[in-house]
Parts: C-alpha cells; sequence; structure tokens
C-alpha cells in the first residue's frame, strides 16, 4: 500500500479529514469565534459592452466577484466569495483602508458617461436592478453586511472614481433595505434651517462626510478633494444635481445621515 494511502486510511479510522496537501487535519470541530471576511460591497459599473467586461475581468488584472451583464440578464462569478478580487484599488470606507481584502465586488455591464462632459448617463435595466437586488439579499445575509456598508466604488475613491454613477438607483434599492438612506420628511423640514455659516465652514461637511463613511481630509478649507466628495456624495443621494458645489440640501442629507450613525454603527 501506497504510503499516502496508508496516512489518509489512519486518519479515516481516526476521525480525522484530509486536506489537499495531504495531512491529516481533524475538522470535526468549529470554533464558535469567528464572522465572515466580508463587511462590505462594492458596486460598480464596468463602461464596456458584455465581451469586452467578460474579457478585462477574466484576462486582465482587474477582477470582481460577480458580473451582471444586460439583457438577456445573467450573473457570472468571477471570483469565489472567499478570495479576493482585485477590484476596489485604492480606497477607504469609516476606518477601513483598501477595501479588496472585506469586500465582494459586483461589476455592473453599463456604459457608465455617454458624453465627454459627463451629464448624460447610461441607464441600467429593471431587469439589471431586479437580479442585482436579489443577488445582494443573498450575500448581505449570508454575510451580515450592514446597510450603510453596501456603497459605490466613488464612494470610497471618490478621488478617482464616478461608477456606478448618478444613474444607479441607489434610492430604490435602500427602500428595500439595500443600502443606507436618509428620512427624507426630515430632511425636507432641515433644509430650510441650514445657515450659511454652516454652507461657508468647509470644515463642517468635512466632519459630517468623515463620520458618514466618507474618505476626506480634514484640510478646513475649500479645496479640489472637498468637492469631489461632495460630488461623490451628491451622485449617491441627491443624483439629480452632482456638481461638487455645496448647497443646504445637500448639508440636510449629510447631516441626517450622520443623525443616523450612533444607532447604525455596531
Ligand atoms: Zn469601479
Amino acid at each position: 500500500m501506497q504510503r499516502r494511502a496508508w496516512l489518509l486510511l489512519a486518519a479515516a479510522a481516526l476521525g480525522l479529514g484530509a486536506c489537499t496537501t495531504g495531512l491529516p487535519i481533524d475538522t470535526s470541530l468549529r470554533a464558535s469565534g469567528q464572522d465572515s471576511r466580508v463587511r462590505f460591497i462594492v458596486l460598480h459599473y464596468t463602461s464596456e459592452n458584455r465581451s469586452d467586461s467578460l474579457r478585462l475581468l477574466t484576462q486582465d488584472r482587474v477582477s470582481a466577484h460577480y458580473l451582471i451583464t444586460e439583457e438577456p440578464v445573467r450573473i457570472f462569478s468571477l471570483v469565489d466569495e472567499s478570495r479576493r478580487a482585485w477590484h476596489a484599488g485604492l480606497s477607504q470606507w469609516f476606518e477601513y483602508p483598501n477595501l479588496n481584502a472585506m469586500s465582494i465586488g459586483i461589476e455592473i455591464v453599463n456604459a457608465g458617461p455617454l458624453d465627454v462632459a459627463r451629464t448624460r448617463w447610461a441607464p441600467y435595466t429593471s431587469s439589471q436592478i431586479r437580479v442585482l437586488a436579489a443577488l445582494l439579499r443573498d450575500i448581505q445575509s449570508r454575510h451580515h453586511v450592514s446597510a450603510w456598508n453596501i456603497v459605490a466604488h466613488s464612494d470610497i475613491a471618490p478621488l478617482r472614481k464616478s461608477d456606478p454613477g448618478p444613474a444607479f438607483p441607489w434610492r430604490e434599492l435602500a427602500l428595500q433595505g439595500l443600502g443606507r438612506w436618509y428620512d427624507e420628511a426630515a430632511v425636507a423640514q432641515r433644509i430650510p434651517l441650514i445657515s450659511a455659516r454652516a454652507l461657508a465652514d468647509a470644515s463642517y461637511i468635512q466632519g459630517l462626510l468623515a463620520r458618514i463613511g466618507y474618505p476626506i481630509v480634514q484640510s478646513g478649507v475649500w479645496d479640489s478633494q472637498t468637492r469631489r466628495v461632495v460630488r461623490a456624495f451628491q451622485m449617491h443621494y441627491r443624483p439629480a444635481e452632482y456638481s461638487g458645489r455645496l448647497d443646504r440640501q445637500t448639508v440636510a442629507i449629510a447631516e441626517d445621515l450622520a443623525r443616523q450613525m450612533p444607532a447604525l454603527q455596531q
């Protein structure tokens, strides 16, 4: 009898499992102190068609766990959830940097901006969003991902990225519990109460945005990074106008989300 076969037989007799290295490892007990490595779900558009998206995501140095195609909608699983996909790049959400290690990345086939000025964006189809919602619900239930940790690539890398863009229906998904949203009635009441001082003070919005997860330097001045983070925030929560210019509605939404944070945080 070969030595390896003998070892496997001996391991079986002892109640030991054998992993692919051939080492006899006992897997009959499980530790109660463990959880999923997945804390975030990051959404992207591919800005390519189906075949180019599949080629890039399988043959290049970028990847994602899932790709949702255009019509007829199909979900491809390209990287096992237990492994790291290379989709987030340099990124941060709350205090967590480099989200590849702790996230699941979902790419959606969508052309992104339709003109150079980035004023028109390709729509997502209702079947894409229906399929995405089912996938998000499935991932969320298995990994217990919080609503405020379902994020845009542009949320976690606002200086580099715009995806999934202002055409993405964040509100529709959030109202199904798939993402974070603000109290719309409370924000409508709050808008006229936002002071001119709050609008003028860069450190105020910088503090609010950091509190609700955005990576932003607390410079205290109106610099280009602040404008770009405000733009990313607007694309997510107020997609009708995302110039990056601060206004009362933007501040009111950020204040409402910040107000939710103590209750939401674990
Ligand atoms: Zn992306």
